[in-house]
C-alpha cells in the first residue's frame, strides 16, 4: 500500500469538550502519523471556501456557522492508504450509524456536530492541505 497524506479537522464541538488529545490517541492507535497540526479559528470566508462543494445543500449555512463557532485543529495525517483509512477511523457522518470504536461513535454529538472532518479523495486531500499548510509546516 502506498504511503499517502490526508487532511483532518477536529471540529469545534470536540475542541470545546477538550477532546483533541483523545481524538489524536485514536488516530495514532490506528497507525496514522500526525505530520502537521495547528489550532485555528476559521473565518467565514475560509469555511465557505472549504465547504464550497456543499453550498447548494440545505445545511450549508448551519455548517459554516458551526465551523466558525470555535477553534478547530487542522491536521495532516500520513500513513498507508491514509485517505480511506482515516475515513474508516472517523466512522459514518451520522454518529447513530457509525461503527463501534470510531471517533464519531465515541464522540460526535449529531450529524452536524460530528467532531471530525477527513478528506474523501486523494485529490481533495491535496487541495485541503494546501488551503491550511505551507509545505515547510509538514514534517513527515
Ligand atoms: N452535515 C450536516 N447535515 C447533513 C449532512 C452533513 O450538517 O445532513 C455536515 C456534517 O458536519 C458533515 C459535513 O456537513 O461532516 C460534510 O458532509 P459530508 O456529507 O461530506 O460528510 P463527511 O464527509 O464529513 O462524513
Amino acid at each position: 500500500m502506498a504511503t499517502e497524506r490526508t487532511f483532518s479537522i477536529i471540529k469545534p464541538d470536540a475542541t470545546e469538550r477538550n477532546l483533541t488529545g483523545a481524538i489524536n490517541a485514536v488516530i495514532e492507535k490506528a497507525g496514522l502519523r500526525i505530520v502537521a497540526q495547528k489550532r485555528v479559528l476559521m473565518n467565514r470566508r475560509e469555511a465557505e471556501t472549504f465547504y464550497a462543494v456543499h453550498k447548494e445543500r440545505p445545511f450549508f449555512g448551519e455548517l459554516v456557522d458551526f465551523m466558525i463557532s470555535g477553534p478547530v485543529v487542522v491536521q495532516v495525517l500520513e500513513g498507508d492508504n491514509a485517505v480511506v483509512r482515516y475515513r474508516e477511523v472517523m466512522g459514518a457522518t451520522n454518529p447513530e450509524s457509525a461503527a463501534e470504536g470510531t471517533i464519531r461513535k465515541l464522540y460526535a454529538k449529531s450529524i452536524g456536530e460530528n467532531s471530525v472532518h477527513g478528506s474523501d479523495s486523494q485529490d481533495n486531500a491535496k487541495i485541503e492541505i494546501a488551503q491550511f499548510f505551507a509545505g515547510n509546516e509538514i514534517v513527515g
